[in-house]
């Protein structure tokens, strides 16, 4: 359903399908607003739904749970990209959806991904659509070496592989249960860099500053704002952003990853939500990611995305704990540090891997942002 010309005004209920951090920090920037929430997410020990007013504890498909979702709730949104598509067409027959169901499914399965933005003119590396054995490309092929990633479910370099040859990409194809698979040719990179941004209703774009990430095994490490990157490279991401929103007519918050190789911008992947590298934005910006996002849901014009301070942000990943003599870190070290924001998402079990929380270093200067969470990050026991 499209939305009325009035904006939803608190206490209005607004619905998210997904309760884990990023659930979590729109229920926070719903409340601050006064907006009322409910939470669609089937775990028990959910980070969004232990604070939303309602937290419906059913898997994401359950019919009596979205029939809820429509009967209580004026918009519904997603923090997640593999939330079923088709629960969002159900709910958009009667309420108020975005992003829309099919934006989520273009950025939920790699292949119409890579396929829309290639067909969209935005640049993207080389890569070949795998679904058998014969369509791995040969040996000698320039695609080599190559990363080998499942079409659906894959994050935090899950369902990633990376092969030099073609035996190595068939015996991964394999390791997947060949699975329908994208392979990319790897790229030398200079830097990775990403830029979320908020299209409303009308088609209003406002762009974050790029951010500079640094990633480890795959996950998000870092995050440097506004990134060292030059200007005309930073300019560049901008444009491609708000092209590529517009390309997929977007409304909502869009996350865009980018990789910067031999001074070339590549476009890697799109998030359908909020992004782990705008998380910046809360401690930084006039208007953060997740204000955002409640904005363009009730229809309310976007909030300024000015950055008021450079910023280092740092994930905590559960090995923190796990690694810890005391499984807790020493937190009373940590909150020394006069200009750190810190943010752990109540998550109920550390495990290794598992985003647990973050914490963005502001100071007026980049450099001394970057040492000081360097610092904390030793205190931490992070490699
Ligand atoms: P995920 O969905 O897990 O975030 P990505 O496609 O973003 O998957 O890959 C995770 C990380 O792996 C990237 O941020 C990058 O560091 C590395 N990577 C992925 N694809 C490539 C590539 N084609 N060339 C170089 N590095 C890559
Ligand atoms: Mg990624």
């Amino acid at each position: 359903m499209s939305h009325s010309d009035q904006p939803l005004l608190p206490s209005a209920m607004l619905g998210i399908l997904g309760g884990g951090q990023l659930g979590r920090f729109f229920v926070i920037a719903a409340h601050e607003m006064g907006y009322k929430v409910t939470v669609l997410d089937p775990d028990p020990y959910s980070p969004a739904g232990a604070i939303a007013d309602v937290h419906l504890c059913k898997a994401f498909d359950d019919s009596s749970a979205l029939e809820e979702i429509r009967n209580t709730c004026e918009a519904v949104t997603t923090e997640f990209e593999n939330v079923s598509a088709d629960s969002m067409d159900f709910l958009s027959k009667k309420i108020y959806v975005s992003p829309s169901a099919e934006s989520v499914r273009i950025a939920q399965y790699r292949i119409l991904e890579k396929t829309f933005l290639k067909e969209s003119g935005l640049p993207v590396g080389p890569f070949e659509i795998i679904r058998e054995d014969k369509d791995i490309p040969l040996e000698t092929s320039s695609i080599y070496p190559a990363i080998l990633k499942v079409a659906r479910f894959g994050y935090d370099g899950k369902g990633q592989a990376r092969v030099a040859s073609q035996k190595e990409a068939i015996e991964a194809f394999h390791q997947f249960s060949k699975k329908e698979c994208v392979l990319e040719k790897m790229l030398p990179l200079d830097m990775e860099v990403s830029l979320v941004l908020a299209r409303d209703q009308k088609g209003y774009i406002k762009t974050f500053n790029v951010s500079e990430n640094i990633h480890t095994n795959g996950i998000l490490d870092v995050s440097i704002v506004p990134a060292r990157s030059a200007k005309a490279i930073n300019d560049l991401v901008d444009q491609l952003a708000k092209r590529l929103a517009e390309a997929l007519n977007y409304v909502g918050v869009l996350g865009v990853e980018f990789f910067i190789s031999e001074g070339k911008v590549f476009v890697n992947e799109i998030a359908p939500r909020p992004h782990n590298s705008g998380h910046y934005t809360i401690d930084a910006t006039v208007t953060n990611q997740f204000e955002q996002q409640v904005r363009v849901l009730a229809g309310l014009p976007l909030g300024s995305s000015r950055l008021h301070s450079s910023a280092v942000m740092v994930n905590l990943l559960g090995d923190v704990w796990t690694n810890s003599k005391t499984k807790e870190p020493e937190w009373d070290k940590v909150f020394r540090e006069p200009g750190l924001k810190m943010h752990l998402y109540g998550k109920h079990e550390a495990r290794s891997g598992r985003k647990m929380g973050h914490f963005t270093v502001l100071d007026e200067k980049l450099e001394i942002a970057f040492q000081k969470a360097m610092e904390v990050r030793k205190l931490l026991g992070i490699a």
